[in-house]
């Protein structure tokens, strides 16, 4: 069961849209129920999209997407990394103290991130980027973010003090168990993948798509009949 005194958390992703794809559902619930969450995004998503749009204004469309995509679920603080190209992210000890340097700003109390373990029944859902994010965000979590001695410029040039994470929920695990159900917050899920029109405008069935996916992982995680769902696997992390 999850930890239920939570009043902030902090979303990881690679790309703009894996969070919207993977768990806008949940998180237009946790927005509802009064938690705080922050976005917090690797790359821009410019290896992303397609031919009809200059490749040079990748980066900055995908950026507006995904802030309209949080905007559609009441998330509105939606931070960037500098320096990361999308196709080439890696869990570095840079990346992994970017991460650490927004834990210990939004101090959560809770994550949620991509697993770093890759789902051989849909290779999709485990990009190298997705797999990279989520391996430096866990060894952010564990150990670095509570460790004065991790990473320690943190600390003496920017005051930032060490913050233990308690629980991390990861996306696209190969062993999911926990499902949240998304029937009341599937429409705003759909608003927030429209808004990534770069990537969604393309696709005949966004919507039936979502559906049979949600539907797939309910029943994965033996929901009732007919639920529509967005399955984790929850980590204890202190
Ligand atoms: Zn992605």
């Amino acid at each position: 069961m999850p930890i239920d005194d939570v009043t902030r958390i902090l979303c990881l992703a690679a790309h703009p849209d894996d969070l919207d794809f993977g768990c806008a559902g949940t998180i237009a619930g946790w927005v509802e129920s009064g938690i705080e969450v922050t976005y917090l995004l690797c790359t821009r998503g410019d290896q992303g999209g397609f031919d009809d749009t200059p490749r040079e204004q990748m980066s900055e469309l995908r950026e507006r997407e995904q802030r309209a995509a949080a905007a559609a679920v009441g998330v509105h603080d939606v931070r960037f990394l500098d320096g990361y190209r999308d196709g080439w992210l890696e869990p570095t000890f840079a990346l992994q103290r970017d991460i650490v340097r927004v834990i210990r700003q939004v101090r959560p109390d809770r994550m949620l991130m991509p697993s770093p373990e890759r789902n051989w029944q849909r290779i999709g859902a485990s990009h190298p980027d997705h797999l990279a994010a989520g391996e430096a965000g866990i060894r952010a979590v564990y150990p670095a973010a509570r460790n004065p001695f991790a990473f320690p410029e943190l600390v003496s040039e920017e005051g930032l003090e060490p913050w233990t994470v308690r629980e991390v929920w990861l996306m696209a695990d190969p062993a999911p168990d926990h499902g949240v159900p998304i029937e009341k917050t599937f429409e705003r899920k759909i608003a927030a993948l429209r808004a990534h029109a770069s990537q969604t405008g393309h696709l005949d069935d966004l919507e039936g798509m979502l559906r049979e996916w949600a539907e797939r992982i309910a029943g994965v995680l033996h929901l009732p009949e007919g639920a529509m769902a967005e399955g984790f696997r929850i980590i204890r992390t202190a």
